[in-house]
């Protein structure tokens, strides 16, 4: 098994997540969080709210069902589908890039049309059965409800962006009419995938992480990023570099000041939510991959495993311009005398994806053969779990107490008294819990316990009252015994 199938099973049996409607045979796409996946999702997505919040966005929430009219002006309508192939022996649907590429050919395609001219002039394989596939054909990639709205069709939206796209007026006036402005969403998105697969690298429902970042387009600035951090980049030219996003910018690799600013911010994001930045890099989108929204994008890959998965994507986009043609309403604003339609910079994180992306970045397997979740204090579900040695002797009464008080101070903490010590330890291991905290007999006479950290398994010895008081993974003890480097 891969880290990647481990990690799978790993997911399921512990609570993180499993397949969907499992009971009736499971729906392809869909997939649950159990109550440890919550925890560390959300654990995910706090990092990313408040590093946006430091950045000045504002966060609004808007319908998750949408009427035609918003998706006829933003172009999903006609250009949001993908070219599918379905074999005409074993019925298999696959996205056409995927059967082109595992009969050995680099192309990508602009129509119909073009796809099949190419199947009839070479011979492109069905990746399950081996028939040959002779034709394409358009998918559409959103879930339709046809004819439910006031005035024609609803659609389940496949990125939470148009609903801050639409409210732009609204926002710039909540902004004080100010550019730059950058307005964020979390929430579900919907996607008919042609094939979905591998658990939740491609989900037909998820959640994404979207800003959208207003700027002049003729400046397109946002802030000076630092340049103190190297980020692996695959420009769509020229050779992979490690380089800083300020020297990236002056050699013309980054095509603006926030494009550079938002590739940095996410490095840094990701990086603190898990994710390994040896394993991290920035792909600049070639010209032809380009959504039809986009003039520029960088995806932002995690390598899982040997397969880069795209966990984030900033895009350049100017949508702004359709919904004032298609409305009527201005999209502009007043800045120092000059009427500015903005553009947009939009950094779009695939909540999910990151999530996964995190899970198999810290797993790793102990020479004994245990598998550990090496997760960051702040990501992992519970920050510690509390054991008595043994049920007796007043360790277990102790332990109990102690757990009844820190949940007020720190409510992601397990309590765990069966089994022995040893397997308790792993236990918590397994799902990533960065420290235990165990009761003794020692512990009975001076108030004191052991405090074990999950990746070295060293043990230290700190008063349990000054954990009641700072919490356990803010106690400085603890931090600068464990996290000094
Ligand atoms: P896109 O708008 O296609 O650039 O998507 C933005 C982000 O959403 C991607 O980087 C992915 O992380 C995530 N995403 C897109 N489609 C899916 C999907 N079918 N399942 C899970 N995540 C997705």
């Amino acid at each position: 098994m891969n880290t990647y199938e481990q990690v799978v099973e790993l997911a399921k049996r512990r609570g993180f997540f499993w397949q969907a409607f499992s009971i009736y045979g499971g729906e392809a796409g869909f997939y649950d969080y159990g109550p440890l996946g919550v925890l560390m999702r959300d654990n995910i997505t706090k990092v990313w709210k408040e590093s946006y919040l430091r950045d000045e966005a504002v966060f609004i929430d808007t319908p998750v069902i949408v009427p035609s009219t918003v998706f006829r002006a933003s172009g999903h309508i006609d250009k949001f589908a993908d070219l599918a192939t379905e074999c005409s022996k074993c019925h298999n649907k696959q996205k056409l890039d995927t059967v082109v590429k595992a009969s050995g050919f680099q192309k990508t395609f602009r129509s119909v049309e073009e796809a099949n001219r190419f199947l009839q002039e070479n011979v492109v394989k069905c990746v399950v059965c081996g028939n040959r596939i002779t034709q394409a054909t358009e998918f559409k990639l959103m879930f339709r409800m046809p004819g439910q709205g006031s005035s024609g069709d609803l659609y389940l939206r496949p990125e939470t962006a148009q609903g801050i796209f639409v409210n732009f007026k609204l926002l710039s006036n909540f902004y004080r009419n100010k550019l730059p402005m950058a307005v964020a969403q979390l929430g579900k998105g919907f996607r008919n995938e042609i094939s979905p697969r591998q658990t939740l690298i491609r989900l037909r429902e998820f959640t994404q992480g979207e800003i959208e970042v207003f700027v002049d387009p003729e400046r397109k600035y946002w802030k000076e990023p630092a340049g103190s951090m190297p980020v692996n980049l695959n420009p769509r030219s020229g050779e992979s570099v490690s380089m800083d996003v300020v020297t990236a910018l002056k050699n013309g690799i980054m095509s603006s000041n926030a494009m550079a600013y938002f590739v940095e911010k996410t490095a840094s994001i990701l990086t603190e939510v898990g994710i390994d930045s040896a394993r991290l890099r920035f792909r600049q989108v070639p010209t032809d991959e380009l959504a039809h929204y986009s003039f520029d994008t960088w995806d932002v890959e995690a390598l899982l495993d040997d397969d880069w998965v795209e966990v984030v994507g900033i895009a350049d986009r100017n949508d702004l311009k359709n919904h004032e043609k298609a409305s009527g309403e201005s999209m502009s604003v007043l800045v120092d005398g000059k009427s500015i339609t903005p553009s947009i910079i939009e950094p779009s994180y695939g909540i999910d994806r990151i999530f996964l992306s995190v899970l198999v970045h810290a797993f790793y397997v102990r020479d004994n053969g245990f598998k550990v979740l090496r997760l960051p204090d702040e990501i992992a579900p519970y920050h510690a779990a509390i054991l008595p040695l043994v049920n007796k002797d007043g360790m277990d009464s102790m332990a109990r107490d102690f757990y009844e008080r820190i949940k007020r101070v720190d409510p992601y903490v397990v309590y765990d008294q069966s089994g022995s010590i040893g397997r308790r330890y792993a236990r918590q291991d397994e799902i990533g819990t960065p420290y235990c905290i165990t009761f003794d007999s020692q512990s009975t006479q001076d108030g004191t316990v052991t405090v074990r950290e999950r990746d070295s398994a060293r043990q230290i010895r700190v008063a349990s009252q000054d954990l009641l008081s700072t919490g356990i993974i803010g106690n400085e003890k603890i931090r600068s015994a464990f996290r000094s480097s």
